[in-house]
């Protein structure tokens, strides 16, 4: 090759340098791990960042299962992560090459009516976008749009391993399943599926001083791991009972909030009919199919429903209370298991 030949650059010839192992999505039931080509500056918003950390989700277990349809085959999957700015583009005034930053699970661009209200997962050039209808974060690379408002600093001195929960899962939980389910000092708290989302909402309940947060699950370990985050009891659903269950040790009243945080007919049927009258049932769950929803009974029940897709307008209070935690577990001291 001589000095004036321009030869294009393909995918063929592409250096090393230029490509990353990423896991792509190929159609329900599908994913394979690839080497793609590293994410470019596509708009002066843009950062790249360099993934040290990412993490699953069960919005991906539901993008491989075909429950979200708009995710194309070929997208790289995630959206969570923690990493550090490889690039930015001109427009990025508040972040460098080498800071170490938080991929929030949401983009945002700050400035549309949606943002202007806190309401990030309906910004009107983002929202859920990562990992879904572009490429996302489990892969070496990520282009993340909007990177301003999009990413957070990560206060030096952190766990990573704690700092990637604060991309989705503790958001989640705290926006979704505690706050929209107004848990006030002295109420009782059902939680309903203790998967990582689950614990987050479990944790972040405990911010309000319920008296009680009942847990149901049917995996024993993370009914064991609930008690140990604070849970006052847990419930094993494995035999179908756990609405008795909580009636009874509610003096059947049930429950002044009951989350949601599986996204099944099954899992949201227990919260229905553990509800107290005046409750809030706060869905989390990312549903795939038709919920049965039992007006015929809870008409005169004056509950109140409640859904949301995570803004992440939280994560800079959370990284407040975890910085307050020096060794990065916000967990509170185990309380006594009581039935
Ligand atoms: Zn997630
Ligand atoms: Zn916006």
């Amino acid at each position: 090759m001589t000095a004036t030949e321009v030869r294009p650059r393909t995918s063929e010839n592409m250096a090393p340098v230029d490509m990353m192992k990423a896991l792509v999505y190929h159609g329900p039931g599908k994913k394979a791990l690839e080497e793609r080509p590293r994410p470019k500056i596509l708009k002066p918003t843009d950062a790249i960042v360099k993934v040290t950390k990412t993490t699953i989700c069960g919005s991906d277990l539901h993008i491989l299962k075909g429950h979200l349809p708009m995710c194309e085959s070929g997208r790289i999957l995630g959206h969570e992560g923690v990493g550090v700015v490889e690039s930015v583009g001109s427009g990025v005034s508040g972040f460098k090459a080498g800071d170490a930053v938080i991929i929030s699970c949401i983009t945002s661009c700050g400035k549309c009516s949606k943002c202007k209200k806190g309401i990030y997962s309906h910004c009107s050039d983002g929202g859920w976008i990562l990992g879904y209808l572009i490429d996302g974060t489990q892969a070496e690379y990520v282009r993340i749009p909007h990177a301003d408002t999009s990413l957070h600093a990560i206060p030096p001195g952190s766990d990573e391993d704690t700092l990637v929960m604060v991309s989705d899962i503790l958001p989640t939980g705290y926006e979704c399943g505690v706050l929209n389910g107004r848990i006030e000092p002295g109420h009782t708290v059902a939680i309903v599926g203790a998967g990582p989302v689950g614990l987050a909402a479990l944790l972040a309940a405990q911010f309000y001083s319920p008296a009680e947060i009942f847990v149901i699950d049917i995996d024993e370990n993370r009914l064991a791991t609930a008690l140990r985050l604070g849970a006052s009891s847990v419930v094993n659903n494995t035999d179908g009972k756990a609405v008795d269950a909580v009636m009874k040790m509610t003096g059947g009243r049930g429950v002044d909030t009951a989350i949601e945080v599986v996204g099944s007919p099954a899992t949201f049927a227990v919260c229905e009919g553990i509800v107290a009258a005046g409750g809030t049932l706060a869905n989390v769950g990312v549903h795939g199919e038709k919920v049965d929803l039992h007006l015929e009974r809870l008409w005169a029940h004056n509950i109140s429903i409640t859904t949301r897709l995570v803004d992440t307008v939280t994560i800079p209070l959370l990284l407040n209370r975890l910085r307050k935690n020096p060794s990065s577990d916000p967990s509170p001291p185990v309380a006594p298991k009581i039935s």
